[in-house]
């Protein structure tokens, strides 16, 4: 399973509007195969979300996975629940409920870096499944921002246009 270079800053696919995947797409053996080794770039890395312009591709899709390996007090302070691997496929992002939470948050894509970000506390996502299968999920707390964060990609749009500048900071 070949693992995908993750494309930084600065790279124009990072800043397009993607595309949706066409239904002649959904379960292909080329669309099963990006979502396979998009899974196991992120699990390289280690990250807890992955967008396909992350990886050079301009196809309006996600992979997500939070095992949540953070302190108790951690997750309760972030609202943070182990996620399960999914895919999601030409999502549609509602904001359930506008109130920010502000947490650090990072990007692969900007290896390195990190900077305080507000994000809607809940939210709700129409979106499809690698097969074709519409899905809803409603998330609250980190999935919510893994949620807008990976969306966001999908719209050329980076934390750091949303995040307060003077947080922007190197990590470790
Ligand atoms: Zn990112």
């Amino acid at each position: 399973m070949p693992l995908l270079e993750i494309v930084q800053v600065g790279d124009p696919v990072l800043r397009a509007l993607a595309r949706p995947v066409t239904p002649e797409e959904l379960a292909s053996p080329a669309l099963l195969r990006l979502i396979d080794d998009m899974r196991e770039t992120m699990r390289d890395a280690p990250g807890v979300g992955l967008a396909a312009p992350q990886v050079g591709i301009g196809l309006k899709l996600a992979v997500i996975e939070d095992p949540a390996s953070v302190s108790a007090e951690d997750r309760a302070s972030r609202e943070r629940e182990p996620v399960p691997f999914h895919v999601i496929i030409n999502p549609e992002l509602t904001v359930e409920e506008s109130e920010p939470a502000r947490f650090y948050e990072g990007c692969l894509s900007l290896s390195g870096f990190a900077a305080e970000v507000a994000r809607a506390r809940a939210v709700r996502v129409d979106a499809l499944d690698e097969h074709g299968r519409p899905i809803t999920i409603r998330a609250r707390g980190w999935y919510a921002r893994i949620l807008q964060h990976e969306i966001d990609h999908l719209n050329g749009t980076l934390y750091i246009d949303r995040m307060d500048t003077r947080t922007f900071r190197r990590v470790e």
